[in-house]
């Protein structure tokens, strides 16, 4: 049998995504990217969704619906924007800043 024959593509779960426009006058003056940037954008997404609720809270008859903003999220050094992956679990080596701040973390626990 092929494989396409072994398998079959089933949908097991469902949500719907909402497109929300906060505007083009939340980010004055934030770099693109920036984390400054990316946290001004989830307050203006989250007061749009806000204002979109409160907008079907009006029409009863769609009572049962809600908007859920869903974050992607990366993990990186704080200090030089590395990326790491998202359970890494290990030391951080990425740059001086970051492993003095790790030998920092050592050696308060030693010291604990
Ligand atoms: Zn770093």
């Amino acid at each position: 049998m092929q494989r396409s024959e072994l398998l079959e593509r089933v949908t097991i779960g469902l949500h719907a995504e909402i497109d929300l426009d906060p505007g083009w006058w939340w980010n004055r003056g934030l770099q693109y990217g920036t984390l400054e940037y990316w946290k001004a954008y989830e307050k203006a997404m989250e007061s749009e969704a806000r204002d979109l609720q409160e907008f079907i809270r009006d029409h009863r008859s769609r009572d049962g619906y809600g908007i859920n903003i869903v974050r992607e999220y990366k993990m990186i050094c704080k200090f030089c924007g590395y990326e790491y992956p998202d359970d890494y679990n290990g030391i951080l080596d990425c740059c001086n800043d970051a492993i003095n701040a790790e030998q920092e973390n050592i050696k308060a626990l030693v010291n604990e």
